[in-house]
């Protein structure tokens, strides 16, 4: 029956391609291409589409070194004098084919080598808020990686200070509301953590979390337990990278030990089925991150990304971009290959988009300003 039916839509939108190229001359044409939309495949993604675009998302995970696409990569690389190992933007591109987290981090760092001056920080996230504004991102909580910089010899705060000065900008310039969080690089040990924590203590009204990222397996969250729990005494909320690579106990760890509000990414919780009802007995939304995963080989195909059982088992997911510059997309595209993959909704993409909102760290006015937004927009889709 299915069968039938599809076939029925596909005579019916070749069809409609002629009665679209006659649409101005025949009124009775016309109508008849409104009735198509129900089977009209295209169609229906054009308007899913456009939902999404539509849509106010926040993004709550994203690091802003993976942002750095190899346009300014080699410009910001080209006025600080500093050589790359790649010849052009094509050379550095065709780099970006990870078999693993690994490979990826190898380049991410050499990538941030070449950021020296607080303006290459400014610049570099100007330029991700300048793309998300395009993709109605209303709110971002961005990662950054001080030690990535520090070890380098670079001041602290010269990277918060060009992060900072970007974020301010841009919500004048778009309106767009932010948070920083700030993660330790987990192949470090945890007095390398300690020394950054501290460096962080002056900009503590900038910074609102700390979180934990780079390679997982091998380093647990309990490497950082004690770190983690000299954060949250001074103020900071904490989440935590678990369950991307790293196994199942990973995620257990970040809940008990490090006191996580969010886990980020989350995808092996699905392992352990105790771990799925913990998580939505204490509300802990997950970061999820589609293209990420695909890229890394997290899951080797987009149609067998967890997401959508997640949400069945009525588990917080959120839909991010985590490095966008070398995933592939940015937060839309995220969103759009995903609905594709697992044929969502336009009720399922609200969900993420209001878990985004509901489950950032902005104040609550402003969250259901959004929220109004997205069920007004979801309507009008009905409709
Ligand atoms: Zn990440």
């Amino acid at each position: 029956m299915k069968n039938a039916i599809n076939k029925l839509g596909n005579f019916i939108n070749e069809l409609g391609k002629i009665v679209f190229l006659n649409r101005e001359n025949s009124l009775i044409f016309s109508q008849f291409e409104v009735n198509l939309t129900g089977l009209n495949e295209n169609k229906m993604n054009k308007k899913l589409e456009n939902f999404i675009n539509e849509i106010p998302k926040a993004e709550l995970h994203l690091h802003i070194e993976g942002t750095f696409e190899p346009e300014l990569m080699f410009d910001i690389a080209s006025r600080n004098h500093i050589e790359l190992k790649y010849k052009s933007v094509g050379e550095l591109k065709q780099a970006y084919n990870f078999n693993n987290l690994q490979e990826f981090l190898d380049l991410y760092y050499e990538g941030a080598n070449v950021l020296i001056h607080e303006q290459d920080f400014y610049d570099l996230t100007f330029a991700y808020l300048e793309k998300i504004h395009k993709q109605n991102v209303v709110h971002t909580e961005i990662f950054f990686d001080p030690q990535t910089h520090t070890d380098r010899g670079r001041a602290f705060e010269t990277v918060i200070k060009g992060i900072k000065r970007a974020l301010e900008d841009g919500e004048k310039q778009f309106g767009i509301t932010y948070e920083i969080i700030m993660c330790f690089l987990r192949h470090l040990n945890e007095d390398e953590a300690f020394k950054t924590l501290e460096q962080a203590l002056p900009y503590k009204d900038w910074i609102i979390g700390v979180g934990l990222d780079s390679s997982e397996v091998g380093n647990p969250p309990s490497k950082f337990e004690k770190v983690f729990e000299k954060a949250r005494n001074e103020g900071f909320l904490t989440v935590a990278h678990a369950g991307e690579e790293g196994s199942s106990d990973y995620i257990w760890e970040a809940l008990n030990l490090l006191k996580v509000s969010r886990i980020d990414h989350g995808n092996r919780c699905l392992d352990d089925e105790k771990l799925v009802d913990k998580l939505v007995d204490l509300k802990i939304p997950l970061t999820m991150c589609p293209l990420s995963n695909l890229s890394l080989k997290v899951i080797n195909d987009l149609k067998k990304h967890p997401a959508k059982e997640l949400l069945d088992k009525n588990v917080i997911v959120t839909i991010n971009s985590d490095d966008p510059a070398y995933f592939g997309g940015y937060l839309r595209k995220n969103y759009f290959a995903l609905a594709e993959a697992l044929d969502l909704s336009a009720a399922d993409i609200s969900v993420l988009a209001s878990n985004s909102l509901e489950y950032s760290f902005l104040d609550s006015a402003k969250k259901l300003q959004h929220l109004d937004k997205i069920s007004d927009l979801l309507k009008k889709f009905n409709n």
